[in-house]
């Protein structure tokens, strides 16, 4: 009997497996629990008495990341590898692009599996490593709940196009995981952290998260808010409160899983009310985010766009902005508008912008920037350098949602932003207390 279900897996290329070591070439899903992926490798390996080893390769640099998202990400691997030690698996860190390292360092191996992930970068270097491979790659989806692949075979209009079919598929996916084996595989030299983090390149003057990494915290995180899920539908858009999980960095980190979130939530006493809505976030909106990326490869760029949105957009290219700022302006902060300046200090200072000003922060973005690509594209830059869980499908499809009417619908047209939705400052007066925000986290010096 298998470990996992079948559908979870996909074949990268035509090669069969004929025994010898599996590698688990783990990439987005840096955990040891409740992980589809590296269940699907020991399982395989199990089956076949053949040695299995998880390689992580970590490029020195990697597209926007800054040391806040290396260190986050390395001390979680720290965790994964001492995991990992105790059931008798091997663990090795490469530093490297893994179109370079992956194919040498599996040169012996008799299959390699690893973790889905839609982001262009790293589908390429999938793409080219599956083909190079004299052996067997299998990808499993251990990011959504429902694999994206199973859940929908098309680019999805909204949530509730997508919601559905997930709702219909959970009773067969939503399942509690297997433990992973213990295994008696070769061990490996333990990795030198202090030698890995000397060599990462990554600019230093983003500093660390006050959050603590790795699986155990993200567990801690989600019970801690588990006790307190039954305000969620009322405080979560107050940036006041802490009415949100802040489960993003450990999700968008692998550090947890999404399905283990959903189990844990369906477990609670909370209201069925504030369960649903929780629900929605996590796996309708995430996995929407997932389905974004997976079939629209121009996910950040405005070709990506609705043709509606498009059409719009073009048509108020023109229209006079009340104000325009450069990246740098807006990456120190300094519009016009204070909200939006604590917005971004926030982000900043503690790699976090609350959900409810992230959609305001973005649309500004639109209002005061040239062109709608111009506005996406700082939009993207800003995110993903200095927010925790940037570089994430949830932030394209934020960035798309909020810029290019991306999963949402036309509304009535109006300058610059068209068709697009638009948000001001009068909303988000009626949601919360803006000066009250303003005054706890606009840097008076910047
Ligand atoms: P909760 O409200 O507690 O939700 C729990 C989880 O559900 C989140 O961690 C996330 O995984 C998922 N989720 C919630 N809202 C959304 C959403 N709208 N779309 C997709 N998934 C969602 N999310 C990121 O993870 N990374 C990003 O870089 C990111 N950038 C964004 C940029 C913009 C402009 C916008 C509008 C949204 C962005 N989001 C991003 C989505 C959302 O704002 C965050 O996931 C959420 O605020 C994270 O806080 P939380 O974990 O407390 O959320």
């Amino acid at each position: 009997m298998s470990l996992i279900d079948r559908t979870r897996i996909r074949p990268r290329n035509e090669h069969a497996y004929h025994g010898g070591e599996v590698v688990y070439w783990m990439g987005r899903d840096m955990r040891v629990r409740d992980n589809w992926a590296l269940l699907a490798a020991a399982d395989l390996a199990a089956r076949n008495q053949a040695p299995l080893r998880v390689l992580y390769v970590l490029p020195v640099t990697f597209l926007g990341a800054t040391w806040r998202h290396y260190d986050f990400l390395l001390r979680g691997l720290e965790e994964v590898e001492r995991r990992l030690r105790e059931r008798g698996i091997g663990f090795q860190l490469e530093l490297g692009l893994p179109d370079q390292v992956v194919p040498e360092a599996v040169a012996r191996a008799g299959a390699v599996v690893c973790d889905t992930n839609p982001l262009r970068i790293v589908e390429q270097w999938k793409e080219g490593i599956a083909k190079s491979l004299p052996i067997p790659m299998y990808e499993v989806d251990a990011h959504n709940v429902v694999p994206w692949w199973v859940a929908s075979s098309k680019p999805e209009f909204g949530a509730y196009t997508l919601r559905p079919k997930l709702l219909n598929l959970l009773p067969t996916y939503l399942a509690e995981f297997p433990e992973v084996p213990t295994l008696d595989s070769d061990p490996l030299p333990v990795v030198d952290w202090v030698a890995i983090r000397a060599q990462v390149q990554a600019d230093t003057s983003v500093g660390p998260v006050q959050q603590v990494p790795g699986e155990q915290a993200g567990l801690e995180a989600l019970r801690t808010f588990l006790q307190r899920i039954d305000r969620y539908e009322e405080d979560r858009n107050n940036p006041n409160l802490d009415g949100q999980s802040g489960l993003s960095p450990w999700l968008h980190m692998g550090h947890i899983s999404a399905q283990r979130v959903l189990l844990e939530l369906g477990a609670s006493p909370g209201s069925e009310s504030a369960k649903t809505a929780f629900r929605n976030e996590v796996l309708v909106w995430r996995e929407l985010a997932e389905n974004f990326c997976a079939y629209n490869p121009r996910y950040d760029s405005f070709d990506g766009a609705h043709d509606w949105a498009k059409t719009s957009l073009n048509q108020h290219r023109s229209d006079p902005r009340e104000a325009t700022y450069t990246y740098d302006q807006f990456a120190a902060g300094a519009t016009h508008d204070d909200l939006w300046n604590a917005a971004q200090h926030q982000m900043v200072r503690s790699g976090k912008m609350h959900g409810y000003l992230r959609m305001y922060w973005a649309k500004q973005i639109l209002a005061w920037t040239p062109s709608p690509e111009e506005a996406l594209a700082i939009a993207n830059r800003l995110n993903d350098r200095y927010s925790i869980d940037g570089n994430d499908p949830n932030g394209y499809a934020g960035t798309a949602w909020s810029i290019l009417g991306t999963h949402d619908r036309a509304w009535f047209e109006r300058p610059v932003f068209g068709k697009v939705r638009y948000m001001n400052r009068n909303g988000c007066a009626r949601k919360f207390d803006v000066a009250a925000y303003v005054a706890a986290n606009l840097e008076k010096s910047a």
